[in-house]
């Protein structure tokens, strides 16, 4: 009950610091808790105040999500310059931590939802995706994994000019990398295939989920809407052409409920023919939790291929001018750094950020990024510049 759960929350943060915080209206709701606009008698401005369900796990997690972006805003990012939410304060009342942040604007589903699902023009998702890898680069600095990146928590902030902005928010499932806890991690849709089959993950993870949004933000729906983890894998493999590398199907605890191991030892070689040691299961050879396939509705991509699928969206396009055919085959070569299945392979947020589609350059063939090794230092990635040019953005 919404009127309820708002009474509730109103009594509760009307006394919360001597009544600090007057509740204006709620803003979300998500698993941790309630997220209410306030008026913030101290510092005269809105806030947006994350009220944690008063139990022991959540409130837990929340401390993590606390320290964490204290250490991201403070350490790595003091000037707020990378897109990533401030927290303004934060204090505990009744067993609820409540997490003041500053105050920003619709989240990207939202906007999506707004421009009826059609998905933005180009200039635009490159202006999101290079604030978002500029917040990528730094929490790959700081060895923070997010663990949640989707539509959802991406938020517009109030931009300068006409220039489009967006931040970074929702650091309650994020972990250290080298400390991860929790295996059943990230939303579905955003899920990456080494979450999906129980493997050891690090940042990269966030690249494939990173690469779900840039996607979905051209074509306005989620690129691999599946109705249960069997059917994500599907997708994936329809759209992008291939499958996990066998090094991976190897070690990872998952793998029997997607494949069949046809190979043959002792050295688990591929039988003549094949390329891979691993068949992904028919649908009959599922167990039933994950055999669930979606209605055949808006949501449902026909099988083309990621190059396909982009340079022809929406299918029933009449005429592109050459530099928009050059620009969505420019696309095409980002997404495919983004959504490689193999997480070695997979390009840094910085790797990725040099990428023609981000810097603006004309797109003239495959990207080839530098070596990790010789890791470009952040302060190139902050010179960047930020703001696409002027206009109405939808
Ligand atoms: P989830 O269940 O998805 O993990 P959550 O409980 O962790 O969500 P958040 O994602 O932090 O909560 O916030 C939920 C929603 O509240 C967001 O998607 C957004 O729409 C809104 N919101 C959060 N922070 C802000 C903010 N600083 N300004 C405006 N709106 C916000
Ligand atoms: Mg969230
Ligand atoms: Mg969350």
């Amino acid at each position: 009950n919404w009127d309820l759960i708002l009474y509730v929350n109103l009594e509760l943060v009307n006394k919360m610091s001597n009544r600090r915080f007057i509740v204006k209206e709620m803003l979300g709701q998500g698993t941790f808790g309630q997220v209410v606009k306030c008026w913030d008698t101290e510092t005269n401005d809105y806030v947006a105040v994350k009220v944690i369900k008063n139990q022991p796990a959540f409130y837990h997690q929340a401390i993590m999500e606390v320290s964490l972006l204290r250490t991201l805003n403070q350490k790595f990012d003091p000037d707020d310059q990378h897109n990533i939410v401030r927290m303004l304060d934060y204090l505990s009342f009744q067993n609820h931590l409540c997490i003041a942040f500053e105050m920003l604007g619709q989240n990207l589903y939202e906007l999506l939802k707004r421009n009826h699902l059609r998905g933005l023009k180009l200039k635009y998702v490159q202006a999101f995706s290079k604030q978002i890898l500029d917040a990528m680069v730094v929490m790959r600095e700081a060895g923070i994994i997010h663990c949640d990146l989707k539509p959802e928590n991406i938020l517009l902030a109030p931009s300068v000019a006409t220039a489009a902005a967006v931040k970074v928010i929702d650091f309650g499932s994020a972990c250290l990398e080298g400390k991860t806890v929790y295996s059943y991690i990230q939303s579905r849709y955003y899920r990456s295939p080494e979450v999906l089959l129980g493997y050891p993950y690090t940042t990269a993870i966030d690249m494939w989920s990173f690469g779900c949004i840039v996607a979905e933000l051209f074509l306005g729906l989620p690129l691999f809407p599946g109705a249960s983890e069997y059917d994500v894998l599907q997708r994936m493999m329809t759209i992008l052409g291939g499958q996990p590398p066998d090094e991976l199907l190897r070690e990872a605890k998952n793998t029997i409920r997607f494949f069949k191991h046809v190979g043959i030892y002792p050295g688990n070689e591929a039988p003549s023919g094949l390329s891979s040691a691993y068949r992904i299961l028919s649908e009959e050879e599922v167990e039933v939790r994950d055999s669930k396939r979606p209605k055949m509705g808006k949501w449902y991509f026909p099988h083309l291929k990621l190059d396909k699928l982009i340079c022809t969206y929406p299918w029933n396009n009449s005429e592109l001018s050459e530099t928009e055919k050059t620009d969505r085959l420019g696309l095409v070569d980002f997404l495919k750094g983004l959504l490689e299945f193999d997480p070695n392979k997979r390009w840094s947020p910085l790797q990725a950020l040099y990428h023609p589609f981000i810097t603006g350059e004309s797109f003239t063939g495959p990207y080839e990024p530098v070596p990790e090794t010789a890791r470009i230092p952040v302060a190139r990635a902050a010179a960047i510049d930020h703001n696409p040019g002027g206009g109405h953005w939808l």
